[in-house]
């Protein structure tokens, strides 16, 4: 019998469930291994059980919490997948902000006034915090970037079909930045998050002419303070290095590293 899958969305874009969707001259092949028996994005239908359920998005209200533990409960295999999912994403900065300043500054003084003053919607915004999945639920396995790379998907997807542990080497980013032959940034007065961050994307926005920000989140082995004191003799200050590492993965860089 074919394993049961299941997608849910939480907050998020919904761009990794699109890039599953993209994987065109694969597609087809997955389903005629896997059962999609849950997928808002794109049927209809849903499903009591599954074998393997993709989580994306980060968490954020006391009803996701519930609704994230009953997927948990129902499958056999829970995947994390993408920034959101496995590291709160962009949403987690608003984590270091107070929630009535934050609120202002996305919907304006007038509205958070009005608000402000309703005992059914504020205090359930107020206390309302980012988290990544694993912060609620056992993750047995995370599909990094923002996106999800959609080979890591499949590589993934295949691997549990047969019964092997799909392999995420923890190589930094700048391997296969340095196999992709580019120019290193930190050569032209740039600076790059490649040093800490967890491979797999090929460096993709250092080859597309860019740096690398960090999506894919931080690598367990990382040396942040190395990575900080390198920064730092780029110009940077404390407070810009701080923003710059919790752009994607503000729920892994809770406090400055230890001098
Ligand atoms: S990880 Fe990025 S692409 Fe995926 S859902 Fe979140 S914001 Fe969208
Ligand atoms: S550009 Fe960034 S990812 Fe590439 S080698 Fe330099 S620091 Fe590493
Ligand atoms: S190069 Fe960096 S920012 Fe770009 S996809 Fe890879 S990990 Fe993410």
């Amino acid at each position: 019998m074919k394993p049961k899958v299941a997608f849910f969305d939480f907050a998020s874009c919904e761009g990794c469930q699109l890039a599953v969707l993209n994987c065109e001259d694969v597609f087809l092949n997955i389903l005629e291994l896997v059962d999609i028996v849950e997928f808002r994005e794109a049927m209809s239908e849903t499903a009591p059980r599954f074998d393997v359920a993709f989580i994306e998005g980060s968490i954020h209200r006391e009803q996701d919490v519930q609704r994230l533990q009953d997927i948990r409960a129902r499958s056999t295999v829970l995947v994390a997948m993408g920034a959101c999912a496995c590291m709160g994403n962009v949403q987690a900065r608003s984590n270091f902000i107070a929630p009535a300043q934050n609120f202002q500054w996305v919907y304006g003084e007038a509205e958070r006034n009005s608000l402000q003053t309703d005992p059914e919607f504020w205090p359930l915004w107020a206390h309302t915090r980012v988290r990544a999945v694993k912060e609620i639920v056992a993750v047995d396995f995370e599909l990094r970037g923002c996106p999800m790379v959609p080979e890591e998907f499949v590589h993934l997807v295949k691997s549990l079909v047969i019964g092997s542990t799909p392999h995420f080497p923890a190589n930094a980013v700048c391997v296969e930045c340095k196999m992709d032959e580019n120019e290193c940034v930190f050569d032209h007065g740039e600076t790059c998050m490649g040093p800490i961050t967890y491979g797999g994307c090929k460096a993709v926005c250092v080859t597309g002419g860019y740096r690398c920000d960090g999506c894919r989140g931080l690598l367990p082995h990382a040396h942040r303070e190395a990575h900080r004191w390198l920064l730092k003799e780029k110009g940077l200050s404390d407070a810009h290095i701080d923003n710059r590492y919790r752009l994607f993965c503000s729920t892994q860089f809770q406090g400055r590293e230890k001098p």
